[in-house]
């Protein structure tokens, strides 16, 4: 099989999965976009994603995504940036990105703001799913996320599009993916109530986007599924 056979193949799988789960929770096929995490894959793939009728993707790490970006400029993709953010970093991500959903702290918004220059662009916020005190993966508090989207809100260049989470990893007595996509429904139905047109919630990945759609995820975030497993080291 050739790269891009492989890559059409693990796609088609993988949007069979997203509209078999639309209809097993009675929702219509439209509803849930596919970004594709091409993080250590090469921008050919991203080129072969392209072609395939792809048009979001997404990326971790700041130097690979400002490459990429570049190198696939020609395409019209939309950047989305799902990695852990550092704050000295946050105005370079800002220049190429279109959307940030790994905004967990205010810190983050005065350089995402200055470094998206004359556009706007569109941010989620990170929430953490993981039991108080673990800090296994990053992510806002629950509680602190009406101050961050405050802050988002009176950012002149950014759009506060709604809310990005990874379910916990796996520990005793932790929750499974489908009970934490069940608190997540619960968190982002407050914070749609305050925030009426923050209406995204970004949530599955290659393990779990069933149970994302199952508790209302609009986006998955799916690498694996679609390209293979990852290269250990880049
Ligand atoms: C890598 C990554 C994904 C995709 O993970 P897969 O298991 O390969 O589908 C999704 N979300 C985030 C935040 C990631 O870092």
């Amino acid at each position: 099989m050739s790269r891009a056979e492989q890559v059409a193949a693990g796609l088609a799988a993988v949007r069979r999965r997203i509209a078999d789960a639309c209809e097993a929770a009675g929702r219509p096929a439209d509803d849930v976009s596919l970004v594709v995490v091409t993080k250590f894959f090469p921008a050919s793939d991203v080129r072969l994603l392209a072609d395939l009728g792809v048009t979001d993707v997404g990326e971790n790490r700041h130097q690979e995504a400002a490459e990429k970006a570049a190198e696939c400029a020609d395409l019209g993709l939309r950047w989305h940036f799902i990695g852990a953010l550092q704050s000295n970093k946050a105005a370079a991500v800002a220049a190429y990105a279109d959307v940030v959903e790994s905004v967990d702290r205010a810190k983050l918004v005065g350089p995402l703001d200055r470094g998206a220059g004359e556009r706007v662009l569109d941010v989620l916020l990170q929430v953490s799913l993981d039991a108080p005190g673990s800090g296994n993966r990053a992510g806002a508090d629950p509680a602190t996320l009406g101050d961050l989207a405050d802050a988002v809100v009176s950012a002149e260049h950014l759009r506060l599009r709604g809310l990005m989470a990874v379910a916990p990893l796996p520990s005793p007595g932790g929750l499974t993916p489908d009970e934490a996509f069940a608190r997540l429904a619960e968190v982002r139905e407050a914070f749609v109530a305050a925030h009426p047109s923050a209406t995204v919630l970004s949530a599955g990945m290659s393990g779990d986007l069933e149970h994302a759609i199952a508790h209302g995820a609009t986006h998955v975030r799916v690498g694996s599924a679609v390209l293979g497993p990852r290269p250990a080291v880049k």
